[in-house]
């Protein structure tokens, strides 16, 4: 059957942004379709906030422009109504109800009418399926509850965008999953949605295309699937848990494998691209019998947090060949 053809939720043409004579954003394209989770995700200073911060608005362009459904924004140009931003700080009344603080977010958006109002407030706590809290006072929700009240007031007027900034920071995993969960409803529901987030693993399962920054520069664009295979194709990471940490001897046995140490002093992993079989085998071989301090090992494909690990340590992706210095 023939489709109609998609109008863009959001494009990015070419964007830059510069603090002073310092480029924080360097020719940024993207086409974010509606329906899509978009993960921005890099190390410290990559540039995230600068997009958002951009894209809102809240600082102007050095070249390039945005278009929201193929309509062009202009520097200055108010995006409220187009854009739900959900911003990392809670900043929400915690004297006053859910209800009582959605209705107060309706009045400052501009949506007039009493009835109109309730209408959209009601509508809005039935997405975030906070209904049965509306007349609980906020500051007995739990901490994702608020998160979720916080996306409500961003979405109480159909906006084509909603931008969650680090949405699950600090909340507990059922919140977190919850949230996610939230996340691709709306996103089902026809608007586009950009989520920055350190949930590396998360960003891996629930987003449909992820957006890699460092330093301003995009490393990648694509669906998590083709960026796992384009970086890490055939390897395999293997993790080793031993039952204490490893003496000298263990150690000096584990060099030849590039193990390093993982989160903790237990923890080693290394990457191969050998069959699992015969690289456990050489590793336990090496070992000596003094195999007996292995608790566990595993084998699995890299992750997203291997792969920030390599971009933090250098800047570009596994896979990139290396590039002029920047930002000097
Ligand atoms: P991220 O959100 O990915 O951590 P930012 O967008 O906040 O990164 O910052 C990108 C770069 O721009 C960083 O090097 C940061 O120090 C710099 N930067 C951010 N805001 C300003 C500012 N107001 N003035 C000057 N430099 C800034």
């Amino acid at each position: 059957m023939p489709t109609a053809a998609k109008v863009a939720a959001l494009q990015s043409h070419n964007v830059s942004v510069d603090y002073k004579n310092f480029r924080a954003l360097e020719g940024l394209n993207v086409t974010v379709n509606p329906g899509e989770i978009i993960g921005v995700i890099g190390p410290n200073g990559a540039g995230k906030t600068t997009f958002i911060k951009a894209l809102c608005g809240h600082i102007n362009l050095s070249g390039g422009h945005f278009t929201i459904a193929d309509k062009r924004l202009k520097n200055g140009q108010n995006r409220q109504q187009l854009i739900g931003l959900v911003p990392q700080d809670i900043g929400l009344y915690p004297h006053m109800t859910a209800r009582e603080n959605l209705t107060v977010f309706a009045q400052m958006m501009g949506i007039k009418g009493l009835k109109t109002r309730k209408e959209i407030v009601s509508a809005a706590l039935h997405d975030v399926d906070l209904m049965d809290k509306q007349d609980t006072l906020v500051s007995a929700l739990s901490g994702g509850m608020k998160r979720r009240i916080n996306v409500a007031a961003a979405i109480m007027h159909n906006p084509k965008i909603l931008i969650l900034d680090e949405p699950t920071a600090g909340v507990d995993i059922p919140a977190r999953d919850s949230l996610h969960r939230l996340a691709r409803s709306i996103a089902t529901s026809g608007k586009a949605v950009l989520l920055i987030t350190h949930e590396l693993e998360q960003a891996e399962a629930i987003c449909d295309k992820l957006l890699i920054l460092a330093g301003g520069q995009t490393l990648a664009f694509d669906t998590p699937a083709n960026i796992m295979a384009q970086n890490f194709s055939t390897s395999r990471e293997v993790v080793v848990r031993f039952s204490s940490p490893p003496d000298a001897p263990t150690i000096h046995a584990l060099k030849p494998f590039n193990f390093s140490q993982g989160d903790t002093a237990t923890e080693w992993s290394t990457l191969t691209n050998a069959s699992e079989v015969s690289f456990v085998s050489a590793f336990m071989a090496s070992l000596r019998g003094g195999n007996d301090i292995v608790r566990e090992i595993s084998v699995r494909r890299p992750g997203l947090t291997h792969l920030l690990h390599s971009v933090e340590r250098t800047g570009r992706l596994p896979k990139q060949p290396s590039s002029e210095s920047r930002n000097d």
